[in-house]
């Protein structure tokens, strides 16, 4: 390739997101005071963003200002927001055995629950919907310790991350299947709360 190719491609180098806005902003004529009171943000953060500080504005704020500009989010932007978002939260579940948010079932003549997983904020204290109990994000095992992945056990030590407590009489598999009745009935009745409050 030419430098005179070179410098055509530098000159239709795709723009910058807060470019865009910028150039947007400009054509709607709208002042960045104006655009920060309808997206409800400080001017000093609409002018830091189209400045090139990506980090001036919420991810949620720059939808909204693309909206207010008739913009488009780049993937590049929402890709960046979602790396965050790995970041900042991890998986947990509620380590009680009896509690509803865990399913139970047979594997190998043994009793096992398999743990509903919610993505919560890492350093939140975040409790159990149905018991209160505050949700585990590491493998229980202390010699291990490890973040939570998805399923019953840890995917490094192989522990179970729920400990059966219960003392088992009679068929396991008879009492798993009750017990699934019995945890589906209580999530729908605790769904149906949900949607009157
Ligand atoms: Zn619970
Ligand atoms: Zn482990």
């Amino acid at each position: 390739m030419g430098f005179g190719n070179t410098l055509l491609c530098m000159s239709f180098k795709k723009k910058s997101f807060y470019e865009e806005v910028r150039v947007a902003r400009r054509i709607k004529g709208m002042t960045q005071a104006a655009l920060a009171k309808v997206v409800n943000c400080k001017q000093s953060a609409i002018s830091m963003y189209e400045a090139g500080h990506s980090d001036a504005l919420a991810y949620k704020t720059i939808t909204i200002v693309a909206e207010a500009l008739g913009l488009t989010v780049p993937q590049e932007v929402v890709a960046v927001a979602e790396s965050k978002h790995i970041e900042l939260s991890s998986l947990k579940y509620c380590p009680i055995d009896d509690c509803p948010s865990n399913i139970p079932y047979v594997a190998g003549g043994e009793l096992h629950f398999k743990p509903a997983m919610i993505k919560s904020l890492k350093h939140e204290n975040r409790r159990c919907s149905f018991c209160g109990e505050i949700l585990q994000d590491c493998c229980p095992n202390e010699s291990c310790g490890m973040p939570i992945t998805d399923g019953g056990f840890c995917s490094y030590c192989g522990d179970s991350y729920i400990t059966v407590t219960r003392m088992m009489r009679g068929s396991l598999d008879e009492w798993a299947a009750k017990r699934c009745g019995v945890i589906k009935e209580l999530r729908s009745m605790s769904e149906t709360v949900r949607h009157i409050a």
